[in-house]
């Protein structure tokens, strides 16, 4: 087999040891003769699996015993109209803080479906730094304020949570989920979709307070309505039984590795390695605002854009897949998730180092 290390973005590199584990188990699940793909997710089986999962992920992320969890379908996307379906009704307003794509994405959805405001941007940065605090304009009267906590496709992570004072805060914590300890406290609701750092694309992962629940409403689908979903223990109708099962061996293996400490620690040598060749060169470069560069979208461009091409073809050819950045920035972009292991960063490292001896 082919030693390939995987940079995409999503769906993402999985943990060796759970892809091994799934391939062991394929054909007999749990000593069934089955499949977990064929298995009920009504059955006796698939419900332990459920609520061991559920106990593993509250273990390494702790979260407290006043948020539940919800595994739901339709990506992270169903999110950016799920939250304000749900938290906008009455007419109230929610304040949006724009630092990349994904949280401009989230917000043009929640136009469809409630009153929102922009209370700070990047925009004119080009989205290459985070606003100061200090400059938010909130609305201490908003149902919610809303952020991605790392933008996948321009590289920009929080480094801290922000302070919004009692306003509930949201976040789209997708792409750096389950990649450092965080105090979930802090948050009214936590959206995470599966196939960046948790398991196969098919899951979003929904941790929200229950005070923002509320109750079931007449008026949205059911499937869409947090109250509904959570009274049914995310099982209102057939969930997807697979990512489900691939979450709960990736929750397994972080335990294993030692919990998100040394998730965040693995991730912060490797990230840090990778902006070191960069800022070390004068062939590559990273137009990221130092403090909040991401731990686990790294972007970089190529002194001449006319090399890129020839970049991704000699690295596809020393087994470096997917480094092509996103069509909207361009240049590269290296994903290194949990599952990245510090050889394919070496790999990267010096594969740039070569290129840039050659056409340099
Ligand atoms: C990938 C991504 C999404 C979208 O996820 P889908 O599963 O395609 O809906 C949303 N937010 C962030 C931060 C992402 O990285």
């Amino acid at each position: 087999m082919k030693n390939v290390y995987n940079f995409a973005p999503g769906p993402a590199m999985l943990p060796r040891p759970v892809m091994k584990k799934a391939q062991e188990e394929f054909l007999d699940w749990n000593g069934t003769g089955m499949s977990v793909m064929e298995v009920s997710h009504r059955s006796k089986e698939f419900i332990a699996l459920a609520e061991e999962s559920e106990a593993d992920l509250r273990d390494v992320l702790g979260i407290p015993s006043n948020y539940k969890v919800l595994f739901m379908q339709g990506g992270a996307t169903s999110q950016f109209a799920m939250v304000p379906m749900n938290l906008l009704q009455g007419g109230k307003s929610a304040d949006y803080i724009h630092t990349g794509s994904w949280s401009v994405k989230a917000y043009k959805e929640a136009q469809r479906h409630g009153k929102v405001r922009v209370a700070a941007t990047s925009k004119e940065q080009n989205y290459m730094t985070i606003p100061e605090r200090s400059t938010w304009q909130l609305d201490k009267d908003a149902a919610y304020v809303y952020y991605c906590s790392n933008e996948t496709i321009g590289g920009v992570e929080f480094q801290s949570i922000p302070d919004v004072g009692a306003v509930p805060l949201v976040a789209d914590m997708t792409s750096h989920a389950l990649s450092r300890p965080i105090d979930v406290s802090k948050f009214g609701i936590i959206i995470a979709g599966s196939q960046k750092n948790i398991g196969p694309a098919g899951l979003v992962l929904v941790i929200i307070r229950e005070d923002l629940i509320g109750t079931e409403s007449a008026h949205l689908p059911s499937l869409l309505d947090y109250a509904h979903m959570a009274a049914n223990e995310s099982m209102s109708n057939t969930p997807p039984t697979f990512s489900w099962y691939i979450a709960a061996l990736v929750f397994k293996w972080i335990k294993a590795e030692g919990g998100l400490k040394a998730m965040e620690q693995n991730a912060i040598k490797r990230s840090g390695k990778l902006y070191a060749a960069i800022d070390a060169s004068g062939f590559y470069q990273n137009p990221v605002d130092k403090r909040y560069r991401s731990r686990m979208n790294v972007t970089f461009t190529l002194k001449d854009a006319n090399l890129d091409g020839k970049f991704l073809q000699e690295a596809k050819a020393a087994g470096l897949e997917a480094l092509k950045g996103h069509r909207s920035v361009g240049g590269m972009r290296a994903s290194i998730y949990n599952a990245m292991p510090m050889e394919g960063v070496d790999a990267l490292i010096t594969l740039m180092q070569e290129f840039e001896r050659k056409h340099g």
